[in-house]
Protein backbone atom coordinates (compact mmCIF):
# COMPACT_ATOMS: atom_id res chain seq x y z
CA UNK A 1 0.00 0.00 0.00
CA UNK A 2 1.43 3.06 -0.85
CA UNK A 3 2.26 5.94 2.11
CA UNK A 4 0.64 8.96 1.72
CA UNK A 5 1.50 12.42 3.62
CA UNK A 6 -1.22 14.25 4.23
CA UNK A 7 0.32 17.64 5.66
CA UNK A 8 -2.49 19.23 7.09
CA UNK A 9 -3.53 15.83 9.00
CA UNK A 10 -2.73 17.38 12.33
CA UNK A 11 -5.03 20.28 12.06
CA UNK A 12 -8.09 17.91 11.74
CA UNK A 13 -6.77 15.72 14.55
CA UNK A 14 -6.61 19.05 16.49
CA UNK A 15 -10.38 19.19 16.94
CA UNK A 16 -10.23 15.94 18.82
CA UNK A 17 -8.77 17.30 21.75
CA UNK A 18 -4.90 18.02 21.86
CA UNK A 19 -3.63 21.22 20.27
CA UNK A 20 0.15 21.83 20.16
CA UNK A 21 1.09 18.87 18.46
CA UNK A 22 4.88 20.64 18.05
CA UNK A 23 6.28 19.75 21.50
CA UNK A 24 6.80 16.08 21.53
CA UNK A 25 10.37 15.98 19.95
CA UNK A 26 10.79 12.44 20.24
CA UNK A 27 13.31 11.81 23.13
CA UNK A 28 11.95 8.18 23.30
CA UNK A 29 10.93 8.67 27.61
CA UNK A 30 7.11 7.87 26.93
CA UNK A 31 8.11 4.63 25.29
CA UNK A 32 10.79 3.58 27.35
CA UNK A 33 8.31 4.13 30.41
CA UNK A 34 4.98 3.32 29.58
CA UNK A 35 4.43 -0.50 31.00
CA UNK A 36 2.07 -1.41 27.63
CA UNK A 37 4.05 -1.00 24.74
CA UNK A 38 6.30 -4.44 23.52
CA UNK A 39 8.42 -4.79 21.18
CA UNK A 40 5.89 -4.67 17.80
CA UNK A 41 3.83 -2.78 19.67
CA UNK A 42 5.47 0.81 20.26
CA UNK A 43 3.91 3.30 21.23
CA UNK A 44 3.43 6.63 22.45
CA UNK A 45 5.90 7.69 20.41
CA UNK A 46 5.70 5.67 17.18
CA UNK A 47 1.77 7.06 17.22
CA UNK A 48 2.56 10.46 17.81
CA UNK A 49 5.22 10.30 15.48
CA UNK A 50 3.15 9.11 12.75
CA UNK A 51 0.10 11.77 13.41
CA UNK A 52 2.96 14.70 13.20
CA UNK A 53 4.10 13.53 9.78
CA UNK A 54 0.65 13.23 8.39
CA UNK A 55 1.18 9.47 7.99
CA UNK A 56 -2.87 9.09 7.83
CA UNK A 57 -3.37 5.84 6.35
CA UNK A 58 -0.93 4.31 8.62
CA UNK A 59 -2.32 5.89 11.98
CA UNK A 60 -5.77 4.92 10.47
CA UNK A 61 -4.30 1.25 10.24
CA UNK A 62 -2.48 1.38 13.47
CA UNK A 63 -3.87 -0.71 16.31
CA UNK A 64 -1.42 0.19 18.65
CA UNK A 65 -3.03 3.13 20.66
CA UNK A 66 -6.25 0.74 21.61
CA UNK A 67 -3.19 -1.22 23.87
CA UNK A 68 -2.90 2.34 25.71
CA UNK A 69 -5.02 2.29 29.13
CA UNK A 70 -4.58 5.78 29.73
CA UNK A 71 -3.08 5.51 32.95
CA UNK A 72 -0.66 8.86 32.51
CA UNK A 73 2.47 6.69 33.43
CA UNK A 74 4.27 8.47 30.47
CA UNK A 75 2.97 12.18 30.43
CA UNK A 76 4.65 12.13 34.01
CA UNK A 77 8.01 11.71 32.58
CA UNK A 78 8.12 13.51 29.47
CA UNK A 79 10.85 16.36 29.54
CA UNK A 80 8.86 18.03 27.08
CA UNK A 81 5.27 18.24 29.07
CA UNK A 82 4.10 17.00 25.71
CA UNK A 83 1.37 15.20 27.59
CA UNK A 84 1.63 11.54 25.75
CA UNK A 85 -1.24 10.41 27.58
CA UNK A 86 -3.47 13.13 26.27
CA UNK A 87 -2.15 13.07 22.59
CA UNK A 88 -3.35 9.21 22.88
CA UNK A 89 -6.52 10.11 23.49
CA UNK A 90 -7.38 12.55 20.88
CA UNK A 91 -5.96 9.89 18.42
CA UNK A 92 -8.85 7.45 19.83
CA UNK A 93 -11.37 9.97 19.59
CA UNK A 94 -10.03 10.14 15.88
CA UNK A 95 -9.64 6.88 15.14
CA UNK A 96 -13.43 5.86 16.84
CA UNK A 97 -14.82 8.60 14.45
CA UNK A 98 -13.11 7.20 11.49
CA UNK A 99 -14.30 3.87 12.21
CA UNK A 100 -17.71 5.09 12.02
CA UNK A 101 -19.09 5.01 8.70
CA UNK A 102 -22.44 7.33 9.83
CA UNK A 103 -19.92 10.66 10.65
CA UNK A 104 -22.50 11.00 13.95
CA UNK A 105 -19.12 10.13 16.02
CA UNK A 106 -17.15 13.09 14.27
CA UNK A 107 -19.71 15.38 14.93
CA UNK A 108 -20.03 14.38 18.74
CA UNK A 109 -16.34 14.40 19.22
CA UNK A 110 -16.14 17.85 17.57
CA UNK A 111 -18.86 19.81 18.61
CA UNK A 112 -20.07 19.82 22.45
CA UNK A 113 -23.38 21.27 21.18
CA UNK A 114 -24.36 18.50 18.51
CA UNK A 115 -23.54 16.12 21.59
CA UNK A 116 -25.97 18.05 24.11
CA UNK A 117 -28.87 18.44 21.14
CA UNK A 118 -28.70 15.32 20.37
CA UNK A 119 -28.60 14.10 23.87
CA UNK A 120 -31.45 15.76 25.10
CA UNK A 121 -33.40 15.22 21.81
CA UNK A 122 -33.55 11.56 22.58
CA UNK A 123 -34.54 12.46 25.95
CA UNK A 124 -37.56 14.85 25.09
CA UNK A 125 -38.82 11.42 22.50
CA UNK A 126 -38.84 9.37 25.40
CA UNK A 127 -40.70 11.74 27.66
CA UNK A 128 -43.07 12.51 25.34
CA UNK A 129 -43.45 8.54 24.84
CA UNK A 130 -44.55 8.34 27.61
CA UNK A 131 -46.49 11.23 27.88
CA UNK A 132 -48.44 10.09 24.51
CA UNK A 133 -48.76 6.54 25.27
CA UNK A 134 -47.57 5.59 28.86
CA UNK A 135 -49.10 8.30 31.12
CA UNK A 136 -49.66 8.11 34.94
CA UNK A 137 -52.97 6.96 36.22
CA UNK A 138 -54.94 9.24 37.89
CA UNK A 139 -55.48 7.54 40.74
CA UNK A 140 -51.84 8.35 41.66
CA UNK A 141 -52.84 11.50 42.79
CA UNK A 142 -56.46 10.25 44.20
CA UNK A 143 -55.74 6.62 45.88
CA UNK A 144 -51.93 6.43 46.04
CA UNK A 145 -52.66 3.59 47.90
CA UNK A 146 -53.50 1.29 45.47
CA UNK A 147 -49.87 0.96 44.50
CA UNK A 148 -49.02 -0.07 47.12
CA UNK A 149 -47.95 -4.27 47.40
CA UNK A 150 -48.08 -6.31 50.79
CA UNK A 151 -44.37 -5.44 51.49
CA UNK A 152 -45.52 -2.21 51.57
CA UNK A 153 -43.55 -1.05 47.95
CA UNK A 154 -44.40 0.39 44.90
CA UNK A 155 -46.03 -1.73 42.32
CA UNK A 156 -44.04 -0.49 39.47
CA UNK A 157 -45.73 -1.85 36.65
CA UNK A 158 -49.01 -1.03 37.21
CA UNK A 159 -48.75 2.82 37.36
CA UNK A 160 -49.44 3.37 34.27
CA UNK A 161 -53.12 4.02 32.70
CA UNK A 162 -54.99 1.48 31.81
CA UNK A 163 -52.39 -0.61 31.14
CA UNK A 164 -51.84 -3.90 32.91
CA UNK A 165 -48.67 -4.60 34.88
CA UNK A 166 -47.59 -7.68 32.34
CA UNK A 167 -48.83 -5.33 29.32
CA UNK A 168 -46.77 -2.33 30.83
CA UNK A 169 -43.90 -4.59 31.41
CA UNK A 170 -43.42 -6.09 28.22
CA UNK A 171 -43.65 -2.97 26.03
CA UNK A 172 -40.40 -1.77 28.00
CA UNK A 173 -38.79 -4.59 27.75
CA UNK A 174 -38.99 -4.75 23.71
CA UNK A 175 -38.15 -0.74 24.28
CA UNK A 176 -34.98 -2.33 25.66
CA UNK A 177 -34.44 -4.70 22.59
CA UNK A 178 -34.81 -2.04 20.06
CA UNK A 179 -32.69 0.25 21.88
CA UNK A 180 -29.85 -2.86 22.19
CA UNK A 181 -30.35 -3.39 18.69
CA UNK A 182 -29.82 0.05 17.31
CA UNK A 183 -26.74 0.54 19.29
CA UNK A 184 -25.41 -2.76 19.06
CA UNK A 185 -26.47 -2.91 15.22
CA UNK A 186 -24.20 0.38 14.65
CA UNK A 187 -21.24 -1.13 16.73
CA UNK A 188 -20.81 -4.14 15.10
CA UNK A 189 -21.22 -2.13 11.72
CA UNK A 190 -18.58 0.08 12.80
CA UNK A 191 -16.36 -2.84 14.05
CA UNK A 192 -16.45 -4.31 10.15
CA UNK A 193 -15.10 -1.31 9.23
CA UNK A 194 -12.18 -1.34 12.00
CA UNK A 195 -11.48 -4.39 10.62
CA UNK A 196 -11.72 -3.27 6.80
CA UNK A 197 -9.31 -0.32 7.61
CA UNK A 198 -6.70 -1.93 9.96
CA UNK A 199 -6.48 -5.65 8.37
CA UNK A 200 -8.69 -6.45 4.97
CA UNK A 201 -8.00 -3.16 3.19
CA UNK A 202 -3.78 -4.47 3.22
CA UNK A 203 -4.58 -7.19 0.33
CA UNK A 204 -0.99 -8.66 0.72
CA UNK A 205 -1.98 -9.98 4.53
CA UNK A 206 -3.23 -13.19 4.24
CA UNK A 207 -4.89 -14.32 7.65
CA UNK A 208 -5.20 -18.31 7.81
CA UNK A 209 -9.45 -18.92 8.56
CA UNK A 210 -8.33 -20.94 11.40
CA UNK A 211 -6.42 -17.97 12.81
CA UNK A 212 -10.04 -16.68 13.48
CA UNK A 213 -11.05 -19.42 15.78
CA UNK A 214 -7.84 -19.95 17.36
CA UNK A 215 -7.41 -16.19 18.32
CA UNK A 216 -10.72 -15.89 19.15
CA UNK A 217 -10.49 -16.38 22.79
CA UNK A 218 -7.94 -13.05 23.19
CA UNK A 219 -10.96 -10.93 22.18
CA UNK A 220 -13.21 -12.71 25.22
CA UNK A 221 -10.75 -12.64 27.69
CA UNK A 222 -8.97 -9.54 27.38
CA UNK A 223 -12.66 -7.94 27.74
CA UNK A 224 -13.57 -9.86 30.89
CA UNK A 225 -10.49 -9.16 32.33
CA UNK A 226 -8.20 -6.47 31.26
CA UNK A 227 -4.69 -8.06 32.37
CA UNK A 228 -2.83 -5.49 30.26
CA UNK A 229 -4.33 -2.61 32.70
CA UNK A 230 -2.80 -4.57 36.09
CA UNK A 231 0.96 -3.79 34.32
CA UNK A 232 0.27 0.23 34.61
CA UNK A 233 2.37 1.88 38.08
CA UNK A 234 -1.91 2.49 39.78
CA UNK A 235 -2.82 -0.57 40.52
CA UNK A 236 -6.06 0.54 41.80
CA UNK A 237 -6.81 2.03 37.92
CA UNK A 238 -7.24 -1.54 37.41
CA UNK A 239 -9.91 -2.60 40.19
CA UNK A 240 -11.86 0.71 39.66
CA UNK A 241 -11.55 -0.42 35.86
CA UNK A 242 -12.93 -3.60 36.56
CA UNK A 243 -15.41 -2.91 38.89
CA UNK A 244 -17.28 -0.60 36.60
CA UNK A 245 -16.91 -2.41 33.32
CA UNK A 246 -18.83 -5.31 35.27
CA UNK A 247 -21.12 -3.45 36.80
CA UNK A 248 -22.56 -1.62 33.45
CA UNK A 249 -22.30 -5.13 31.26
CA UNK A 250 -24.34 -6.72 34.29
CA UNK A 251 -26.96 -3.69 34.57
CA UNK A 252 -27.22 -3.99 31.02
CA UNK A 253 -28.01 -7.70 30.68
CA UNK A 254 -30.33 -7.38 34.14
CA UNK A 255 -32.74 -4.30 32.01
CA UNK A 256 -31.94 -5.99 28.12
CA UNK A 257 -31.80 -9.66 28.46
CA UNK A 258 -34.19 -9.91 31.86
CA UNK A 259 -36.12 -7.20 32.49
CA UNK A 260 -39.31 -9.80 32.98
CA UNK A 261 -37.64 -11.29 35.98
CA UNK A 262 -35.45 -8.39 37.60
CA UNK A 263 -38.34 -5.59 37.87
CA UNK A 264 -41.06 -7.79 39.62
CA UNK A 265 -43.93 -6.15 41.24
CA UNK A 266 -42.74 -7.77 44.86
CA UNK A 267 -40.19 -6.46 46.78
CA UNK A 268 -37.45 -9.11 47.63
CA UNK A 269 -35.57 -9.33 50.06
CA UNK A 270 -31.72 -7.54 50.41
CA UNK A 271 -30.47 -10.91 50.05
CA UNK A 272 -32.05 -12.07 46.72
CA UNK A 273 -29.82 -12.27 43.63
CA UNK A 274 -31.84 -9.51 41.70
CA UNK A 275 -31.19 -6.44 44.97
CA UNK A 276 -27.50 -8.15 44.98
CA UNK A 277 -26.65 -7.72 41.53
CA UNK A 278 -28.35 -4.68 40.83
CA UNK A 279 -26.92 -3.31 44.17
CA UNK A 280 -23.10 -3.90 42.55
CA UNK A 281 -23.87 -2.42 39.67
CA UNK A 282 -24.59 0.86 40.82
CA UNK A 283 -21.85 0.71 43.52
CA UNK A 284 -19.10 -0.17 40.51
CA UNK A 285 -20.41 2.67 38.84
CA UNK A 286 -20.31 5.08 41.62
CA UNK A 287 -16.94 3.17 42.98
CA UNK A 288 -15.51 4.37 39.92
CA UNK A 289 -16.83 7.59 39.22
CA UNK A 290 -16.59 9.48 42.58
CA UNK A 291 -13.02 9.54 42.58
CA UNK A 292 -12.38 10.63 38.76
CA UNK A 293 -15.02 13.13 39.05
CA UNK A 294 -12.67 14.93 42.26
CA UNK A 295 -9.49 13.80 40.43
CA UNK A 296 -11.14 16.11 37.43
CA UNK A 297 -11.49 18.70 39.31
CA UNK A 298 -8.45 18.44 41.23
CA UNK A 299 -6.11 18.27 38.50
CA UNK A 300 -3.22 16.47 40.26
CA UNK A 301 -3.19 12.94 38.33
CA UNK A 302 -1.67 13.40 34.47
CA UNK A 303 -4.51 10.95 33.32
CA UNK A 304 -7.13 13.63 34.68
CA UNK A 305 -5.52 16.75 34.08
CA UNK A 306 -7.36 17.57 31.00
CA UNK A 307 -10.92 16.56 30.27
CA UNK A 308 -13.22 16.48 26.69
CA UNK A 309 -16.33 17.73 26.53
CA UNK A 310 -16.91 13.99 25.72
CA UNK A 311 -15.70 12.99 28.76
CA UNK A 312 -17.80 15.37 31.10
CA UNK A 313 -20.92 14.15 29.29
CA UNK A 314 -20.13 10.64 29.45
CA UNK A 315 -19.30 11.57 33.40
CA UNK A 316 -23.04 13.29 33.93
CA UNK A 317 -25.05 11.09 32.10
CA UNK A 318 -23.54 7.75 33.74
CA UNK A 319 -23.47 9.92 37.56
CA UNK A 320 -27.66 11.27 36.44
CA UNK A 321 -28.54 7.21 35.45
CA UNK A 322 -27.40 6.14 38.34
CA UNK A 323 -28.81 8.18 40.93
CA UNK A 324 -31.77 8.31 39.30
CA UNK A 325 -32.29 4.58 39.43
CA UNK A 326 -31.25 4.66 42.81
CA UNK A 327 -34.30 7.39 43.50
CA UNK A 328 -37.11 5.19 41.70
CA UNK A 329 -35.41 2.14 44.14
CA UNK A 330 -35.90 4.49 46.99
CA UNK A 331 -39.23 5.61 46.07
CA UNK A 332 -40.18 2.12 45.01
CA UNK A 333 -39.02 1.08 48.90
CA UNK A 334 -40.74 3.98 50.81
CA UNK A 335 -44.14 3.07 49.32
CA UNK A 336 -44.51 6.62 46.85
CA UNK A 337 -45.93 5.51 43.83
CA UNK A 338 -46.01 9.02 42.19
CA UNK A 339 -42.60 9.76 42.62
CA UNK A 340 -41.46 6.22 41.52
CA UNK A 341 -43.16 6.89 38.48
CA UNK A 342 -41.79 10.36 37.73
CA UNK A 343 -38.16 9.02 38.49
CA UNK A 344 -38.49 5.95 36.54
CA UNK A 345 -39.44 7.84 33.42
CA UNK A 346 -36.34 10.34 34.02
CA UNK A 347 -34.21 7.30 34.69
CA UNK A 348 -34.99 5.98 30.39
CA UNK A 349 -34.85 9.64 29.12
CA UNK A 350 -31.16 10.03 30.85
CA UNK A 351 -30.87 6.02 30.25
CA UNK A 352 -31.88 5.66 26.50
CA UNK A 353 -29.59 8.69 24.79
CA UNK A 354 -26.91 7.79 27.12
CA UNK A 355 -26.85 4.18 25.72
CA UNK A 356 -27.35 5.25 22.11
CA UNK A 357 -24.82 8.05 21.68
CA UNK A 358 -22.04 5.95 23.83
CA UNK A 359 -22.00 2.77 22.63
CA UNK A 360 -21.64 3.08 19.30
CA UNK A 361 -20.12 6.59 18.73
CA UNK A 362 -17.92 7.78 21.56
CA UNK A 363 -16.87 6.54 25.13
CA UNK A 364 -17.93 3.33 25.24
CA UNK A 365 -17.28 2.21 22.06
CA UNK A 366 -13.95 1.63 23.23
CA UNK A 367 -15.01 -1.65 25.54
CA UNK A 368 -15.51 -3.12 21.98
CA UNK A 369 -12.59 -1.75 20.24
CA UNK A 370 -9.84 -2.07 23.06
CA UNK A 371 -10.97 -6.27 22.88
CA UNK A 372 -11.25 -6.03 18.70
CA UNK A 373 -7.77 -4.55 18.46
CA UNK A 374 -5.82 -6.90 20.04
CA UNK A 375 -7.70 -9.77 18.17
CA UNK A 376 -7.17 -7.78 15.24
CA UNK A 377 -3.15 -7.79 16.47
CA UNK A 378 -2.71 -11.41 16.83
CA UNK A 379 -4.76 -12.34 13.53
CA UNK A 380 -2.32 -10.53 11.69
CA UNK A 381 0.75 -12.18 13.90
CA UNK A 382 -1.08 -15.96 12.82
CA UNK A 383 -0.45 -14.52 9.28
CA UNK A 384 3.49 -13.97 10.30
CA UNK A 385 2.87 -10.38 9.73
CA UNK A 386 4.47 -7.63 12.35
CA UNK A 387 3.35 -4.00 12.72
CA UNK A 388 6.00 -2.28 11.57
CA UNK A 389 8.82 -1.85 14.21
CA UNK A 390 10.44 1.07 13.31
CA UNK A 391 9.65 4.47 14.25
CA UNK A 392 9.01 6.89 10.75
CA UNK A 393 11.29 8.99 10.72
CA UNK A 394 11.91 12.57 8.69
CA UNK A 395 13.68 12.37 4.96
S1 LIG B 1 5.93 12.72 24.12
FE1 LIG B 1 7.48 13.55 25.51
S2 LIG B 1 8.52 11.74 26.34
FE2 LIG B 1 7.41 11.07 24.51
S3 LIG B 1 8.91 11.21 22.86
FE3 LIG B 1 7.73 13.13 22.90
S4 LIG B 1 8.96 14.52 24.14
FE4 LIG B 1 9.70 12.44 24.58
S1 LIG C 1 -1.03 6.40 29.02
FE1 LIG C 1 -0.09 4.60 30.03
S2 LIG C 1 -0.52 2.91 28.62
FE2 LIG C 1 -0.88 4.80 27.48
S3 LIG C 1 1.04 5.24 26.42
FE3 LIG C 1 1.10 6.34 28.38
S4 LIG C 1 2.11 4.95 29.83
FE4 LIG C 1 1.48 3.73 28.05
Amino acid sequence: MATRVDPTFFKSLEKFGVKDWKDCYHCGNCTANCPLTEEDTLFPRKTIRQAQMGLKDKLISNTDLWMCYFCGDCTKTCPREANPCEIMRSIRRYQTSVYDWTGLSKKLYTSAAWEIAVIVGIGIIILALFGLFLPPSAELWSNPARFINAQGGVMINNLVDGISGSKFLYIIHYGDWVMALIAGGLLISNIFRMFYLTLWRDTSVRIPLTAYVTEFWRLVYHFLTQPKLRKCDDKSYWLGHITLMTGYTIMFILIVALLPVFQTEEIVPWYNWQRILGYYATFGILVFLIPVIVGRFRKRQCKLKHTHPTDWHFIIMLGLTALSGIAVHIFRLSGMPLETYFSYVIHLAILVPMILIEVPFTKWSHLAYRPFAIYIKALKRAAGRREEAPIPQFA
